[in-house]
């Protein structure tokens, strides 16, 4: 195996950027188009992080054909060798979590605390993977037939195919690659065009972990020139995507026409209800946090407040002046609360969501603008937003913004508060503030989620708990916990008869 050039810090007129390559059939290597693309700081567009690849369909088939040569000897590896790998790697990522996150506060922009965060739920699916590893259980069922038995094994699939978004850098790819390969598939791995550099970090990581070289392949380029033909590539067998809820639709299709596993995790539109018995305190933190946490660029952010009506004017005054208190900056600076938007397209789109607010008629609490503050002169910032005075059809209360505004709905009850929390197209996550035991468990079960808090942010999965959505969330698989394992592995049916005679069910029993 070769290795990457050193990284070189190309902060403002500093050194020449690192040139960052891809990893096929265990080489790092250029694009066969020999071009490439400069990835800047969102909180510094001077920040160069790097120079990247922008491959095609023939890179994906040299990786996808390389993925299918390791897989037939990876499938064969014990499992719980292949999860020793993982132990290793949880160690690599605890000795390395500071770098990693700070390079990835660089890359996309989030405050260190939160990628410290990112890097940490890696570091548990990598520990979770190697407890998995001895865990990757069948069933052993009796045969409705004397002398035989009936037992199910979890096979590995074949090769799969890996699409991220940018706002997890870490824990997204290790959600989806730490259980494929420890399930003893092969890996293609294609990850945003904006945080390629946290993405070759983990496959380094990966490697020196002890991974086979050419079982797991990292590509750089677009979703259009690499995604696209990596999904129709006939040998490679599933795909797990997570991203926006328009792209997963067109891979779906895709997928589908080739009768290939996918698993989407798609937008949200997440609601937190705050009843009139709920803890306010908690509730504005709460929503601080779900809100503006990553700039509000998670699929789980909390984008709907729904108020009750008895404690409404007084939250909406606590998160009006707790909202303005908080200070925009680069991720990297403890004073920090916001970090910038990823990217141009990003800002963009808050900004056109803001002035469809306004012109919807909502009324802007706070924010509704750039931060103009020195530290946010050259990238990519806008102010946290609030908007009272939402109603349900509102698009500000229906779609999906990515971006740091909150929209507050009031309503009158616990019935409205349902009704509004499920008038939506998403079912990702959700919570609830209230004292009350009848309320909160009618709400787990009547919320349209795929995950409920009580009394907690619309944010904060837990590595060994089920994550995904219903609704266009998602397509009804799970990442995280033992069900993304499921997804990665293929159930085998086996009999055995010890009968000496040739039985046959159903007819030689009846
Ligand atoms: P995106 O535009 O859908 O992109 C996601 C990934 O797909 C990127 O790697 C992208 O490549 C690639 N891609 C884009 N178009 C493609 C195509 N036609 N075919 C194949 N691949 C394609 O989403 P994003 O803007 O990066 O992320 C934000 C979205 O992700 C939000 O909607 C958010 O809710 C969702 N998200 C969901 C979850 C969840 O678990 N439910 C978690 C995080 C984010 P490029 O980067 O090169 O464009
Ligand atoms: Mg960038």
């Amino acid at each position: 195996m070769n290795s990457p050039t050193p990284s070189t810090s190309a902060a403002a007129g500093g050194a020449t950027p690192r040139k960052f390559q891809n990893f096929i059939a265990g080489k790092w290597c250029d694009s066969v188009t020999g071009e490439t693309y400069e990835n800047h700081s969102p909180a510094n567009w001077k920040d160069i992080i790097g120079t990247f690849p922008r491959s095609n369909e023939e890179d994906v088939d040299r990786a996808v054909k390389a993925a299918r040569k390791a897989f037939k000897t990876w499938r064969l590896v014990p499992a719980a060798d292949r999860g020793n790998i993982f132990q290793r790697m949880g160690d690599l990522m605890v000795k390395h979590k500071e770098d990693i996150a700070r390079e990835m506060t660089r890359e996309m922009g989030k405050v260190l605390k939160e990628t410290m965060g990112d890097t940490q739920e890696a570091i548990d699916t990598a520990y979770y993977a190697f407890g998995e590893s001895r865990r990757l259980f069948g069933h052993t069922v009796p045969s409705e037939l004397p002398n035989k038995n009936c037992m199910t094994f979890r096979m590995p699939i074949g090769v799969a195919g890996l699409i991220t978004p940018w706002n997890f850098p870490s824990a997204i790819p290790a959600w989806k690659s730490f259980p494929a390969l420890l399930c003893g598939n092969t890996v293609v791995f294609k990850p945003a065009s904006d945080t390629p550099a946290t993405a070759v970090r983990l496959v380094e990581l990966l490697l020196e972990a002890g991974v086979p070289p050419d079982a797991v392949n990292i590509i750089h380029g677009s979703g259009r020139k690499v995604g696209i033909p990596l999904i129709e590539h006939p040998e490679v067998d599933l795909i797990s995507f997570t991203g926006s809820s328009e792209v997963g639709r067109d891979i779906s299709s895709r997928a589908g026409a080739r009768l290939k596993r996918v698993s989407l995790e798609l937008g949200g539109k997440n609601p937190q209800i705050v009843l009139d018995d709920g803890n306010l305190d908690l509730a504005l933190e709460a929503a601080l946090w779900g809100a503006f946490g990553t700039t509000g660029q998670r699929c789980t952010a909390t984008s709907r407040l729904i108020i009750q009506a008895g404690v409404h004017d007084k939250l909406v005054d606590m998160l009006k002046n707790a909202t303005n208190k908080l200070r925009c900056g680069d991720g990297l600076d403890p004073k920090t609360d916001v970090g910038p938007l990823v990217n141009e397209a990003q800002r963009d789109t808050v900004e056109s969501y803001v002035k469809i607010g306004l012109d919807e008629g909502a009324k802007l609490v706070c924010g509704g603008e750039r931060d103009t503050s020195p530290q946010c002169a050259n990238g990519w910032f806008y102010r946290p937003t609030v908007f009272a005075g939402v109603t349900p059809e509102m698009r500000i209360a229906k779609e999906e913004i990515f971006g740091p505004v909150l929209s507050v709905l009031k309503v009158k009850d616990f019935d409205e508060a349902i009704a509004v929390a499920n008038n939506v197209d998403y079912g990702l996550s959700s919570s609830i503030f209230t004292q009350d035991v009848n309320r909160a468990f009618r709400a787990m079960r009547d919320i349209e989620a795929g995950i409920t808090y009580i009394n907690g942010a619309t944010i904060g999965a837990e590595c060994h708990m089920p994550f995904g959505g219903v609704k266009d969330t998602g397509n009804g698989h799970r990442e995280g916990g033992w069900t993304v394992y499921e997804f990665f592995s293929e159930i085998k049916t086996i009999y055995v008869d010890f009968s000496g005679t040739l039985q046959k069910a159903q007819i030689d029993n009846y």
